[in-house]
């Protein structure tokens, strides 16, 4: 089994379904790669904030070696962290990231916040977080538009394929557009029921902008991280108008989440180590939920972001 691909301004396919790789540990992590690549996965959303490149591209090269895939056939996407939104820092850690990872191009790489803080030292602390050792944020002056030239270069040397953001509102989007010369190929958010985001997606959409969703299954991951809003929230596993559609279908309640988004042309890039799900998490398309049951789903939103600056103790108020 493999996704389906959906075309991107760029004039590149992008599967629809991915490999996420956000705390997939260090130990595991080529293993994972390796195992998510034999079971049909070609997409793998990583970032240097994850701090597991080195390991993503020996599952790579594993993989690649042992001929389970070719490298044109992988699509591998990473981001910018916010350290290195200075114009002339960019190259530089794209070039390190693909040495990390063993590659000569990303198909994608996105800015990973629109937020631009004071430029870290690899050598120094990799990869660098948010915070200093002193807990503070430092901010760098860098502009959007500074950054997104640097982004462009990339494209024209032939270190990235296509381009992209994250965590972008509307407002920012716009102006971004008005001076790109390279169009984002896609905008990655938090999207799952509890968080639509319905106008920022049509506005995206209609710009001939792929979006791609994370955090598919909403509260599930922030558990992970202990997050009180998390906790609170009840699990869209066990919500009725999950589980009842899931009954119809014959299908789980995670397929019926990460279904709601692709059948309306929204990439999802879940991860899971356990076989079953790993297989479960791909067969996300090439079936169809009812319109009535996409209504109900379109029903459950509640505006609840768990991904924002704020939830980790930063006043970065971003999405306000
Ligand atoms: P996720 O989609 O990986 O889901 C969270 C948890 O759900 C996983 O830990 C897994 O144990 C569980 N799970 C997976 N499949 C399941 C199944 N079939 N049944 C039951 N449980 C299942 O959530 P995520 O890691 O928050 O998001 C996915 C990816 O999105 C990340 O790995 C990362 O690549 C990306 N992401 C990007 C940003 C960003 O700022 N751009 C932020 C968060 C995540």
């Amino acid at each position: 089994m493999s996704s389906p691909v959906v075309k991107l301004n760029s004039g590149y396919d992008m599967p629809l379904v991915g490999f996420g790789l956000w705390k997939v540990n260090n130990e595991t992590c080529a293993d994972q790669v390796y195992a998510a690549i034999k079971a049909g996965y070609r997409l793998f959303d990583g970032a240097c904030d994850y701090g597991n490149e080195k390991e993503v591209g020996q599952g790579i090269a594993r993989a690649l070696k042992d001929g389970l895939v070719k490298r044109e056939e992988l699509f591998v996407v990473s981001k910018l962290w916010n350290t290195f939104h200075d114009g002339d820092k960019v190259e530089p850690i794209a070039r390190k990231q693909l040495e990390d990872l063993g590659l000569e191009y990303f198909d994608l790489f996105l800015i990973h916040f629109p937020v631009a803080l004071k430029w870290v030292d690899p050598a120094e602390r990799y990869p660098p977080g948010w915070a200093g050792a002193d807990g503070k944020i430092t901010f760098s002056n860098a502009t959007i538009q500074e950054t997104w030239q640097a982004m462009e270069s990339l494209v024209d040397k032939k270190l990235a394929r296509s381009i992209g953001i994250s965590n972008f509102s509307a407002q920012l989007i716009m102006d971004l557009l008005r001076h790109a010369r390279i169009r984002p190929a896609t905008l990655q958010i938090e999207h799952h029921p509890y968080l639509q985001q319905k106008k920022l997606i049509k506005y995206v959409q209609n710009e001939g902008i792929v979006i791609t969703a994370y955090s598919s299954f909403g509260p599930l991951s922030f558990i992970e991280l202990n997050m009180d809003s998390a906790h609170n929230t009840p699990t869209l596993f066990e919500h009725n108008v999950i589980t009842s559609a899931a009954n119809k279908h014959g299908k789980s309640a995670a397929q019926v989440l990460l279904r709601w988004a692709t059948q309306r042309n929204i990439a999802v890039i879940p991860k899971s180590n356990d076989p079953t799900r790993l297989a479960q998490n791909l067969e996300v398309t090439g079936w169809n939920l009812e319109e009535s049951e996409i209504e109900a789903i379109n029903g459950l939103d509640l505006g609840l972001r768990f991904n924002d600056p704020l939830n980790y103790g930063f006043y970065i108020p971003i999405f306000a």
